[in-house]
């Protein structure tokens, strides 16, 4: 500790007298009032106008906490790096929030939810630290600060602002109003008291304890520049006056435990649970090695990407979840629950490490999810991709809804066959362009028994049900010698331009007796 500042000094050195005292704050932002176990999470997002995959599956597992509890579920906006372009970035996460169903609860209570509008909050706890000795302000400059680093390099000193490389840490009253009086800003850094040759036991809810040497930077509280808090000066106050329990976090900020551990200790105040999430992996194409996800080289690191694709948010959701709580696969084909929203997960099972995105297996996910739809559930999302994401071609196909309805229809009447053929609304689309003549491509390599199809033109109504259907196909596999299959095979072709598809009889009552005849006859000119 060293001597506290006067309240008279504290204001000039902050630019204006603290709005609250702590109690005043502990009053604004009281402890909620929840039945035991309701989780308290949020999702902390810095905008940078993009939204990572490894984003939404920390905000899957805060909501989804949250909800199973009977808590709430916050999301807040980490914009104290004033360089960035925050409104439209904050609209991206807002909007991806929405898609993906994940519903936060952002009470004015406890707002606001912009750190950048929170400055009264985080200007009062400082004042309170400044006042007890805990912080100082200090008066180095960038140049000063590389001068620093340069003779901790040269000496073989690790580097950082503390100890005696702390130049201003104990600077008296009236060193500090001499810098002052120059004009000068100070940024506000902690007065550490750790000692790094002795350990701080942290915990981690998945991990355990974890044993730190303890901090002995005096790392930046309040910038300089523009008065904001740091990401830890910002996380203290807020996850305390939001009254979190549960901090989930990207392992990148496992080393900052020591820190924030004791800066809550210092306060006082009884820090939340952390959890630290495992980045999401893949494997590289080239190398074959586990990698994270870059937002470079990887189109799906982005969750924009799953939207415009056409994957259905929900299979998203569902292998994030099953990624986040193993079990719920087996739960799910077990039928106990329904989505992933039903599952009990458990937060001490969240995995710690090597979560690897496999499009195969998000594939899976979404055949199972498409499959589950009824035909009008399926026509209507299929419906909404293509006007909104698809192209010309898709937005003709869904111009006609019968026709569509029709088409999507097919094989989709029997619950306990479900068809898995289609995995995204684009894929969906293209699955069935056939049945447009303006996407429909003719075989050019089969062979057709030109004999067959004429004898099928001959016969053919298409008022036909399928029994009188396919006995006049096996009329025509006696008459000309063939199988039966062959015939249905020559038809097939001619129909689709491909030797494999869902059930002939309801592909021509889908496409009508006028289309039907129209691409047997060409087949027989080909
Ligand atoms: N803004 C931080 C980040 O994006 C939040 C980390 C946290 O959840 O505390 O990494």
């Amino acid at each position: 500790m060293r001597t506290g500042l006067s309240k008279d000094l504290i204001a000039r050195v902050l630019g204006a007298a603290p709005k609250y005292t702590l109690d005043e704050l502990e009053e604004k932002f009281p402890a909620r009032n929840l039945a035991d176990g309701a989780m308290v999470t949020r999702f902390a997002p810095s905008p940078t106008g993009y939204m990572h995959i490894g984003g939404l599956y920390g905000a899957l597992i805060d909501c989804k906490l949250a909800q199973q509890s009977g808590g709430v579920f916050m999301l807040r906006i980490e914009d104290t790096d004033t360089k960035r372009e925050v409104m439209d970035a904050v609209k991206i996460i807002e909007a991806s929030m929405d898609r993906f169903g994940l519903n936060y609860n952002n009470d004015e209570k406890y707002g606001p939810y912009y750190q950048s509008k929170r400055k009264d909050i985080y200007h009062s706890v400082v004042a309170h630290l400044l006042e007890n000795g805990l912080a100082y302000p200090c008066f180095l400059t960038a140049d000063d600060m590389e001068k620093i680093r340069d003779n901790q390099k040269a000496a073989g000193f690790a580097t950082g602002i503390y100890g005696e490389f702390a130049r201003d840490r104990d600077l008296t009253d009236a060193e500090i109003i001499a810098y002052l009086d120059k004009g000068l800003i100070p940024s506000i850094r902690l007065y550490s008291m750790g000692n790094p040759e002795q350990r701080i036991f942290c915990k981690d809810a998945v991990r355990g304890s974890i044993g730190f040497p303890e901090n002995n930077e005096d790392i930046v509280l309040i910038k300089s520049n523009d008065g904001l808090p740091t990401y830890h000066f910002a996380h203290l106050c807020d996850d305390h006056f939001m009254r979190t329990t549960h901090v989930i976090r990207g392992e990148e900020w496992l080393p900052s435990l020591p820190l924030h551990v004791q800066l809550f200790r210092m306060m006082g105040w009884t820090a939340p649970l952390y959890i630290h999430t495992s980045t999401i992996d893949k494997i590289d194409d080239e190398s074959g090695k586990q990698r994270k996800l870059s937002k470079r080289k990887d189109p799906e690191a982005n969750v924009a990407f799953f939207l415009e694709a056409g994957w259905p948010v929900e299979s998203v959701i569902e292998y994030l979840g099953n990624i986040a709580a193993s079990g719920y696969e087996e739960a799910k084909m077990k039928g106990q629950v329904k989505s992933f929203w039903d599952y009990e997960m458990r937060a001490k099972k969240i995995p710690m490490s090597g979560a690897l995105f496999d499009m195969k297996k998000l594939e899976w996910w979404a055949k199972e999810f498409i499959g589950a739809l009824s035909v009008p559930e399926l026509v209507a999302r299929v419906v909404t991709w293509a006007n909104e994401y698809g192209t010309e071609t898709n937005r003709m196909q869904v111009a006609d809804i019968d026709y569509l309805t029709g088409v999507l229809g097919i094989e989709r009447d029997n619950p306990k066959r479900v068809r898995k053929d289609f995995v995204t609304w684009s894929q969906t689309l293209e699955n069935v362009a056939f049945f447009w003549d303006e996407l429909f491509v003719p075989s050019t390599e089969y062979e057709f028994n030109k004999d067959a199809l004429r004898a099928f033109l001959e016969t053919y109504n298409p008022a036909d049900d399928k029994d009188t259907w396919w006995a006049k196909i096996v009329a025509i596999a006696e008459r000309t010698g063939v199988k039966n299959g062959d015939v249905a095979m020559n038809l097939r072709v001619a129909l689709s331009g491909r030797t494999n598809t869902p059930d002939l009889y309801s592909i021509m009552s889908v496409m009508g007796g006028e289309r039907v005849k129209q691409r047997v006859q060409n087949a027989i000119e080909a």
